[in-house]
């Protein structure tokens, strides 16, 4: 704790002085450029790892970057998500699901596992798709390519169920939102992002020119490439 604190203590009297004009710009309003939803893994900076600044990402985070679809008990995401949406008019929502994740090492053990964690245990359900589709479809992967495909199709699972909400419904169908996949690997700090073209994660500097906006993730989480490596 005591590093925290020091922590502060740098921060008001250095950080916040650096920033100054940026948090005097920020004090009534903010507008940010995307909605960024990921997990509450404490490896995951988002704004690190986007080179972003405070009032750039208005953050949901949880357990596996998981998003409960419409008439489920999302309460609190949904509501976070609509504000985005709704209140700041983000253009972009990105899901970013990363590498050894340890909610989707906990959707693919054995219930044992959390036992002792009933409230993540229940969490899970929302990622129930993800767990059917690996045990269905990537029997012949092992280890850590298993889990780096279960957060892959969780992302896409959970792009779906972003769908099923009645305020991105309607923003997409006016053509005046975006959704994106992306994937962080936690031990090179690259991000690849979901091409629908080619029904694959690609790294996202390689799509840099090609694909600026709407990389059109619906229904992607059955198309996903099926044969990995
Ligand atoms: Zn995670």
């Amino acid at each position: 704790m005591q590093r925290l604190v020091e922590g502060v203590y740098h921060f008001q009297t250095v950080g916040f002085a650096n920033h100054r004009p940026l948090f005097e710009r920020l004090t009534h309003v903010q507008k940010p450029l995307a909605c960024f939803i990921t997990c509450s893994d404490s490896r995951i900076n988002p704004n690190l790892i986007t080179s972003t600044e405070p009032g750039d990402l208005f953050i949901i985070r949880n357990v596996g970057n998981i998003i409960p679809a419409h008439g489920s008990d999302g309460a609190g995401e949904s509501a976070a998500i609509e504000f985005a949406v709704e209140g700041l008019e983000v253009p972009d929502i990105i899901v970013c699901g990363h590498t050894n994740c340890g909610a989707m090492k906990g959707l693919l053990g054995s219930s044992d596992d959390l036992r002792r964690m009933p409230a993540v245990q229940r969490w899970l359900h929302h990622a129930d798709a993800t767990g059917r589709i690996i045990e269905e479809n990537y029997q012949h992967l092992m280890d850590n390519a298993r889990l780096t495909a279960a957060a892959e199709v969780n992302v896409l699972v959970q792009v779906e169920h972003l769908q099923t909400l009645p305020v991105i419904a309607a923003r997409l169908n006016r053509g005046r939102l975006n959704l994106h996949a992306w994937m962080y690997k936690i031990e090179t700090g690259e991000i690849f992002a979901y091409d629908i073209q080619q029904k694959q994660f690609r790294l996202l500097t390689e799509l840099r020119a090609a694909a600026p906006a709407g990389t059109g993730v619906e229904l992607a989480s059955a198309e996903l490439e099926r044969v990995k490596a």
